[in-house]
């Protein structure tokens, strides 16, 4: 007989399995498909991010950097370690049992919220009927009231650069290296080159990142983007911009890689190489040519701003529609969609999505920045305050990088907050609270922080906007 369901959900990442577990907290008989298997064939949830994305990478981050900090920056704090060495098979065994645990963890929550898991590719067919079919051929039919699309997205391969996984690899290839490459090139100065890049560079690759763009981290604010560029390249990463891969040419175990630059044709030889120009869509087999579900002209789900899709009762969320492609978004969504179908008038505010790149320092912001308010012609009051001039980053050795808080001159209102520094991902955070509740910079100028903390930056930064600062001279006297 054919199983019937209030919500059928189509993958469990991010944003398929967080739009599951609500779904049947909100009472909805839910099912979720998924069919991502892990090294040892058993099928494994969490999509993306649990499996080759936020997770390993943050967890490789913080291992690079522990060896890192250990071998370069103890001694200024009076400790003597001689001698340090890296285990790389460990690094990588301790990141694939966090992700274990934790895609266990979204298994116990299926369980602990009566999600039914089906193990499968979905097809949605027409009439928001599902069919399943499993890793042995055998397909079933599922019907549901609603059905929500999260499939996600995969790396772009680049004609120039087809990846081996083996000498070319892909992000997911670059969480699996069994040892350090001595040159490492990396195509595409993005969040997840970049912080691959720097995870290899930590442990003692020479990295060298080739960007087609002749600007350096376009969507971020000017100011922290000039910062990063300059802090990165005092770290060894080399950064060439205006290089674009035209070609690559592997063997014995080591590629060349054409690009063209302003002064023509290059070639550079690399050990391994990452490829990480972006990612897509993943539509391949998920939609009946009569399931009615347009696509927009890049290939992603339409959808509206409630993720709606053009058939009533077909939802798609994450990656595979519009938007920014990070976790948090996914999620957030999910969260809406099922919302929506319990009968609740749950929207989502997409102006104050934060960024984050977990190099170090790191980068986060939330808002717009000055050139876009510039742009739109909004008057804008900015205040910066270094993390030099923090007593917290001081006692870390951390003193790189600013917070900058930009406010509507007219109202006050903060309009962006963009950090690059110790725990900018942490710091950004108050900042999109705030901004959720329309914060001014008077009032985070006027809430206590607690002293000595990074988050007194944030504070400071606040003043500073409308020429308040303490702990610096203000550039703006009011
Ligand atoms: P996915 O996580 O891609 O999940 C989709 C799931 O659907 C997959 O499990 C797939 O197997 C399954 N699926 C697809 N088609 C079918 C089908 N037909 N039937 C059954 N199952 C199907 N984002 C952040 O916010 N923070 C970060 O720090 C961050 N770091 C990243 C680092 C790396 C190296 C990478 C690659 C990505 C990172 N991201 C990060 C991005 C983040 O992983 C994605 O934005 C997020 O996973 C999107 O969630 P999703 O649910 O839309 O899709
Ligand atoms: P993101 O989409 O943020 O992950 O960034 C991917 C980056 O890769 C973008 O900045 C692109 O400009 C860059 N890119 C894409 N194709 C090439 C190429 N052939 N050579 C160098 N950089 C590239």
């Amino acid at each position: 007989m054919t199983q019937k369901f209030d919500v059928v959900v189509i993958g469990a990442g991010p944003g398929g399995y967080v739009a599951a577990i609500k779904a049947a907290q909100l009472g909805l008989k839910t099912a979720c498909i998924e069919k991502y298997q892990d090294k040892e064939g058993k099928i494994a949830l969490g999509g993306t991010c649990l499996n080759v994305g936020c997770i390993p990478s943050k967890a490789l981050l913080d291992s690079s950097w522990k060896y890192y900090e250990a071998k370069d920056h103890f001694a200024i704090h009076g400790i003597e370690a001689k001698g340090v060495t890296m285990d790389v098979p460990a690094m990588i065994g301790r990141k694939a049992n966090i992700v274990k645990n934790l895609t266990g963890g979204v298994a116990g929550l299926f369980k602990a919220n009566g999600v039914t898991l089906l193990e499968g590719h979905g097809k949605l067919l027409a009439g928001k009927q599902v069919e399943v079919t499993g890793s042995d051929g055998k397909t079933q039919i599922v019907e549901a009231e609603n059905v929500i699309l999260a499939s996600g997205s995969k790396p772009i391969d680049i004609p120039p650069a087809p990846v081996d996984q083996d000498v070319i690899v892909d992000s997911t290839g670059a969480l699996e290296f069994q040892s350090v490459p001595k040159k490492l090139g990396v195509i595409g100065a993005g969040v997840i080159g970049l912080e691959l890049g720097s995870v290899w560079a930590r442990l003692g690759a020479e990295v060298t990142v080739l960007e087609a763009l002749d600007k350096f981290l376009p969507a971020a604010d000017e100011q922290i983007a000039k910062e990063a560029l300059k802090t990165f390249t005092k770290q060894g990463l080399k950064i060439l911009l205006g290089a674009r891969v035209t070609g690559s040419d592997v063997k014995k175990k080591q590629v060349t890689v054409n690009y063209t630059d302003a002064e023509g044709e290059q070639k550079v030889v690399f050990d391994k190489l990452i490829v990480a120009v972006g990612r897509r869509p993943v539509t391949t087999d998920l939609l009946a040519s009569d399931s009615g579900v347009d696509m927009d002209e890049r290939g992603f789900i339409f959808v509206d701003d409630q993720c709606a899709t053009s058939v009533p009762g077909v939802y798609a969320i994450g990656d595979v529609v519009r938007g920014a492609m990070l976790a948090h978004k996914a999620s957030e969504e999910g969260i809406m969609v099922a919302e929506r179908i319990a009968g609740h008038k749950a929207q989502m505010n997409y102006d104050l999505i934060p960024s984050v790149i977990y190099t170090h320092p790191e980068i986060a912001w939330v808002g717009k920045t000055e050139q876009q308010l510039k742009g739109e012609g909004v008057a804008v009051n900015v205040g910066t305050f270094p993390f030099a001039a923090s007593g917290r980053a001081m006692a870390a050795n951390d003193t790189g990088g600013f917070v900058k808080v930009i406010a509507d001159a007219t109202t006050d209102r903060v309009l962006g907050v963009h950090v690059i520094g110790p725990s900018a991902a942490e710091l950004v955070q108050q900042g999109a609270i705030g901004m959720e509740f329309g914060t001014s910079a008077e009032d985070l100028g006027m809430m206590v922080f607690s002293h000595p903390t990074l988050s007194e930056a944030l504070h400071e930064a606040a003043l500073a906007v409308n020429g308040h600062a303490i702990h610096i001279a203000n550039r703006k006297k009011r």
